[in-house]
């Protein structure tokens, strides 16, 4: 099949020029965090920052893997900031986050992958914004994940995200340094650690995978006891990442939400500018006050 040149018009992104977007990258500027909105290059950047929600990404900006689809830089990480921690908590005090997502770059480079800064940063939180729920989106901790996962799950986060991406049969090409079902292992050994401890996980859509093959992934999701579902559509960051073989309509997002309900996801966020971090403390607020 050929790939996918043109945007349809669903994907409309606002650009990002407001108060409240210039007053977040200040401040995560001044307390040298790095984001996931920017370096992922997220297209939701404008509106998010606007309301003042930026997903973290701790342990720098340099990741140790190169997945196809990711904009983040490839390389030899730097060492990781001891004050990281209370930099994010103060960040989320100047926020004023209700909910804040924390995710990292891969550093397969640390003995225990970047846990223990996961660790300190829930920490770091608790202290400072007892009220602020705290959603986790982890790396798959190659070989060292099972004592990954019990170091953070003691640290009790409200939501655990490891996102599996894409279907099975299309990890080699787009995410080549991971493999599926130590990613699913992952989040079963969460809930089996603390089954209070909600799981969440999320695919791109558009590269390539057939419909029943995301149904098959749901199954398997759900089959680890995973909790939350996001889908959305994937964009090519740079000339130079994999192309877009499918624009999904909004229709067929609707249509994969409808059956992601019927197998027993608590939470389905399904559209084409989903991001796994997207509205996430709203969605996560409503089930929660449900
Ligand atoms: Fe950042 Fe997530 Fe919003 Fe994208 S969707 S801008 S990554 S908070
Ligand atoms: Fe991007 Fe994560 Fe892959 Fe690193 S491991 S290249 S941050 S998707």
């Amino acid at each position: 099949r050929a790939p996918r040149e043109r945007k349809p018009d669903w994907i409309r992104v606002k650009a990002p020029t407001s108060a409240g977007f210039n007053e977040t990258r200040r401040l995560m500027r001044d307390l040298n965090l790095n984001t996931v909105c920017e370096e992922a290059a997220c297209p939701n950047i404008g509106e998010c920052w606007t309301k003042k929600h930026a997903t973290v990404m701790i342990l720098g900006d340099v990741c140790t893997r190169a997945c196809a689809f990711c904009n983040v830089k490839t390389g030899m990480p730097k060492a990781v900031d001891p004050l990281e921690p209370e930099h994010v908590a103060i960040a989320a005090a100047k926020m004023g986050l209700e909910h804040i997502v924390i995710t990292s770059v891969d550093r397969d480079d640390l003995p225990d992958g970047g846990a223990s800064q996961f660790v300190k940063v829930i920490e770091a939180l608790r202290r400072n914004t007892p009220n602020t729920t705290i959603e986790i989106l982890t790396p798959d901790f190659r070989n060292k994940a099972d004592a990954a996962v019990e170091a953070i799950v003691t640290a009790r986060p409200d939501v655990y995200n490891h996102n599996l991406e894409t279907v099975p049969r299309l990890y080699p090409t787009i995410r080549p340094g991971a493999r599926y079902y130590a990613s699913l292992r992952l989040l079963e050994s969460v809930k089996k650690h603390d089954p209070s401890i909600f799981t969440k996980s999320g695919v791109m859509l558009g590269l390539g995978e057939q419909r029943l093959e995301v149904h098959q992934v749901m199954d398997d999701m759900r089959s680890a006891d995973i909790d939350f579902l996001t889908m959305g559509q994937y964009l090519q960051p740079t000339p130079k990442h994999t192309k877009v073989m499918d624009f999904v309509t909004p229709q067929a997002f609707d249509a994969y939400a409808a059956i992601a309900r019927a197998k027993g996801f608590l939470l389905v966020a399904s559209s084409p500018l989903t991001r796994s971090s997207y509205h996430a403390g709203e969605d996560f607020a409503k089930m929660r006050d449900a």
